[in-house]
């Protein structure tokens, strides 16, 4: 039955349809504040989409309103919207008076839909009770505010014991009023409570609250009144409609709380989002054996499996299950113990995923037989879940494989090619007798560090690079912002949908939940298991998909890749979209997606590149090469060669290493382009440092000055003198700036020439060889054209020489960087020569800010982040406003001159999610990035193309 909204019947009283006055004056529409569940028509009239309905009722209420829609059975109720939220905090915490009149016709008409009265105190007369919760716009699981029973008093509890002659029932729904009311709404430590309970039922030899008996709830409701007096010097609420405004200003404070402070921190929104009060009438899952309450995923959060996972809790309420003071049952066991119920849970839940096209997360409550569903959203879940329901949905035709990678977001790849436990190390760690505790695998993934007993100990410790491992009885909210800085979550108590498990797996932190031998000793900070005791800041390391932890730190290896098999498909499906004509060239002709290359130096590198599904080598290093033991004392001869003699000498003996170096290379990439970048840093950075020689020296000229120097010391110290020598004269004040890229191929054009020459010796050989080489030979640093007009030319005729030499031709191109802002600015002329361009966006983003790259991170740059100077560090996330405007000029006047210019990025900013979007829409033909950022890489150019391309097909 539609039930028209309280507004709406105290609108029509008072102000006729037009919002005109009989006397003709204009009167303002009263605002729509407060929506029934079941207020189709109100609810329409101002949302028009099911995210503005989210927007307005927030997640909680827009499912519960949903659901009443679809005729699921839904306790009655009303939603305070996100609104009233917004008002509550500008109007300095006031809930607007308007609002609050609504609230309270709502309330009315849900007494009529009830046939209860909130306050009902007339014997006979059946007391409403509800419960206040919380729900913002997007969930936030382990977030959640709430308040159960609100309505009872001392009055009503008697009535509730009346009708339902079941004392103990009303007063252990009163004692837990109490006990919310007293934590939610007016702060008071839940140990205060905790501790009363706990003492009570030692006493008794009890195990479980349920053991608990009407006159042990009764003692404990007066010991709670006595605590919040205690506490707050004032009395717990007598009347109801006290009650329930206090619990909803406390849900509106709390959304501009430190708690929702942290969580928007910790999901890097910009602000805290308003929240809306749902107010439901109370059901029951503590009345009795034929009783229960639940939570269920219809799909299992942690491995994506298609089977209802959850859990319920017989004779208890919702809060029992949440925070894991019980352990519950598994959901499966309930199709036996309440077959009725289940089917019919069953078929609701079914119809709900469907419906959603989403893995659901439900709330349920059976009272006497009869199921109500309190809560349905998109259940958080793990990396691997939502990959392989994504995966699976798609395949089972609910959603589009578009659909499916949407879904999937590049922090979900990046945590599944997290570093995970050796299994040998586990072994010897099993055999050693170094298992602490098994409990349940809440949250995947592998972590070690030091015991924290408390949250704050963890944020501290964690604010100061430490590895710690949060360990807790049970979480509850006040916990996250301990355990956002943790690298893992140990907790004695609760199961796999409790408060840790939520929250772990929401920011895929693993988690091990209900290991339920760990004795935790608060007082002393230490925990007892298996015959060991560990204290605060003792090494263990948990395994959040196995469910065990460990005593000490474990060593860890990386995943592999090709095993993943749900993220291999579903990468392939991503390629698939960026291989589409997404995108118009300058000219207006269709254009692919973003492809994702990899930067890599060596063989190995590139394998494992063209394994993540690189399809090309946007920059290789070849400088990285020179380092390595052999041939670092011949780049130094080469260095400091004082002729050309000995220079071309040391030359000769570095072009086999290099030319089998690129062999490598080539090989593991045919038919693939592979960039090859000629030498870029100064070379001061091949020599000793000049600090090191200074103090060498010195302190040979001290020891002379005293004393005299043995014949192999003082030969040493001749050395090094002429050593300092060389190195001071090649000293600059900013070598950054100074002799490197470009400018040394030209001072020394020797060195380039060689690596021309080895690069196409290593081609034509592996060519010979049956493989495909596509070298493309990289000239860092351009800044003005007539500095490649003076160097490629040449390295072109060592090209076309060494392939005449060999009698084999190979496909290769000439290119520049764009890393000097006046490349960017004059990129048409420098198109004239250069084939291709890839953007040096590390260089041009130091040199287009003015940031030196190697200090700011250590100076002011971090503050201007946390200042908000700037909005994020520019040499992790590109600055699209400054250095990729240069790059838009780049592109566009680059393909003027020459309409195929190949166009990449190798800077760090390659393998960036957001820098990935900004580099689809430039109009780049690939982003290059480190080998293991490839499949988040992958993942973000399908993003790109599905956010802003333009089907073709
Ligand atoms: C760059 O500047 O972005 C780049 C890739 O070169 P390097 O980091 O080696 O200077
Ligand atoms: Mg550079």
């Amino acid at each position: 039955m539609a039930v028209k909204t309280p507004t709406k019947q105290a609108a029509a009283k008072s102000t006729p349809k037009n919002g005109v006055s009989k006397n003709g004056a204009a009167k303002k529409q009263s605002k729509q504040w407060v929506f029934l569940f079941n207020d189709e028509k109100g609810v329409d009239k101002i949302a028009k989409s099911w995210s503005a309905v989210r927007e307005l009722l927030g997640g909680k209420g827009a499912g519960l309103f949903d659901m009443t829609r679809k005729g699921v059975p839904v306790p009655p109720g009303f939603t305070l919207s996100t609104e009233v939220c917004d008002a509550f905090v500008a109007a300095g915490n006031a809930i607007p008076k308007e609002a609050w009149d609504q609230a309270l016709a709502a309330m009315t008409v849900v007494e009529k839909q009830t046939n209860k009265k909130f306050g009902g105190n007339t014997p006979g007369q059946r007391p409403l009770l509800v419960s206040v919760r919380s729900g913002a716009r997007e969930s936030m699981p382990g977030m959640m505010e709430t308040v159960l029973n609100v309505g009872l008093n001392d009055v009503t509890v008697e009535e509730m014991v009346a009708i339902t002659k079941n004392p103990r029932f009303a007063y252990d729904s009163y004692r837990r009023l109490l006990m919310m009311f007293g934590a939610t709404v007016l702060g008071i430590d839940d140990e205060k409570f905790d501790e009363p309970m706990n003492h009570l039922k030692a006493k008794k030899g009890l195990k479980s609250d349920t053991e608990l008996t009407t006159d042990d709830l009764k003692s404990l409701v007066q010991t709670f009144k006595d605590v919040i007096k205690h506490e707050t010097g004032h009395d717990f609420p007598q009347d109801v409609y006290e009650q329930l405004r206090e619990c909803a200003m406390a849900v509106f404070r709390s959304a501009t709380g430190h708690k929702a402070k942290t969580y928007a921190k910790q999901m890097g929104w910009k602000s805290t989002l308003p929240t809306a009060v749902n107010v439901c009438t109370m059901v029951f899952g503590n009345m009795g054996d034929d009783s229960a309450t639940g939570v269920a995923f219809t799909r299992d959060p942690s491995t994506g499996e298609k089977k209802m996972m959850g859990e319920y809790l017989v004779n208890a309420q919702g809060e029992d299950v949440v925070a894991g003071i019980r352990t519950p049952k598994p959901i499966a066991e309930m199709a036996h113990e309440m077959p009725k119920a289940y089917k019919q849970f069953m078929s609701v839940t079914g119809m709900l995923e469907k419906k959603y096209q989403n893995m659901q997360d439900v709330e349920f409550t059976i009272e006497q037989g009869t199921l109500y569903m309190l809560q349905t959203r998109n259940g958080k879940r793990t990396a691997k879940s939502a990959i392989k329901i994504a995966l699976d949905m798609a395949k089972e035709k609910l959603i589009t494989k578009e659909e499916a990678i949407k879904r999937v977001t590049p922090a979900d790849v990046d945590f599944l090619l997290h570093p995970q436990f050796d299994e040998n190390q586990i072994k010897s760690a099993k055999d050693e007798g170094r298992v602490l505790a098994s409990g349940v695998n809440a949250s995947p993934g592998a972590a070690s560090g030091m015991l924290a007993f408390d949250a704050d100990l963890a944020q501290q410790w964690g604010s100061e690079g430490k590895a710690v491992i949060l360990l807790r009885p049970e979480t509850k909210p006040d916990d996250v912002h301990g355990m956002v800085a943790s690298k893992g979550i140990l907790t004695a108590r609760g199961g796999a949908t409790s408060h840790a498990a939520v929250v772990a797996r929401q920011f895929g932190i693993p988690a091990v939940c209900g290991a339920d031998l760990l004795q935790i000793n608060m007082t002393d900070r230490t925990v007892t298991a298996g015959g060991h005791t560990l204290h605060q800041g003792d090494w263990v390391s948990i395994d959040g998909a196995k469910g065990v932890s460990y005593i000490g730190q474990i060593p860890m290896v990386n995943p592999s890749f090709e095993e993943q098999a749900e993220l291999v498909t579903l990468l392939k499906w991503a390629d698939e979209i960026s291989a589409q004509n997404t995108r118009k060239d300058e000219a207006g002709k269709p254009r692919r997606g973003l492809q994702v290359w990899a930067n890599a130096d060596y063989p190995k590198d590139a394998e494992r590149a063209r394994s993540y599904g690189a399809k090309g080598i946007g920059l290789c290093r070849t400088e990285h090469m020179f380092f390595e033991t052999e041939r670092l004392p011949i780049v130094q001869r080469m260095i400091l060669a004082k002729d050309e003699g000995t220079r071309h000498q040391a030359l000769d003996e570095l072009l086999p290493f290099q030319r089998a170096d690129f062999a490598g290379l080539f090989k593991a990439m045919s038919g693939l382009p592979v960039i090859i970048r000629l030498i870029d840093p100064p070379l001061h950075e091949f020599l000793p440092s000049q600090e090191e020689l200074i103090k060498e020296v010195t302190r040979y000229e001290t020891k002379r000055h005293y004393d005299s120097l043995g014949e192999e010391e003082y030969r040493d110290y001749q050395k090094k003198l002429e050593l300092l020598s060389a190195v001071s004269a090649m000293h600059e004040q900013n070598p950054m700036m100074g002799l490197r890229g470009i400018r040394l191929g030209i001072m020394i054009p020797g060195l380039i020439t060689m690596q021309v020459r080895a690069i196409f010796e290593a081609a034509c050989d592996v060519k010979k060889a049956g493989s495909e080489p596509m070298p493309e030979v990289m000239i860092p640093l351009t800044g003005h054209v007539n500095e490649l007009k003076k160097v490629q030319p040449e390295l072109e005729r060592v090209a076309k020489d060494v392939m005449a030499e060999k009698g084999v031709k190979v496909k290769y191109k000439f290119g520049t960087m764009i890393e000097v802002p006046r490349a960017a600015l004059t990129a048409g002329e420098i198109a004239e020569v250069a084939q291709f361009f890839s953007v040096g966006s590390n260089d041009l983003s130091q040199l287009t800010f003015g940031y030196s790259r190697d200090d700011a991170e250590r100076g002011f740059l971090l503050k201007y982040v946390e200042d908000g100077i700037l909005p994020a560090n520019p040499f992790q996330k590109l600055d699209q406003t400054g250095v990729g405007r240069l790059m838009g000029l780049a592109i566009r006047e680059g393909r003027k001159t020459r309409p195929d210019l190949e166009f990449g990025i190798c800077g760090e900013h390659g393998g960036d999610p957001d820098s990935i979007d900004f580099c689809y829409r430039n109009g780049n033909d690939y982003v290059s990035c480190s080998p293991f950022r490839v499949p988040i890489a992958r993942l973000a150019a399908a993003h790109a193309a599905l956010t802003h391309g333009v089907k073709t097909k």
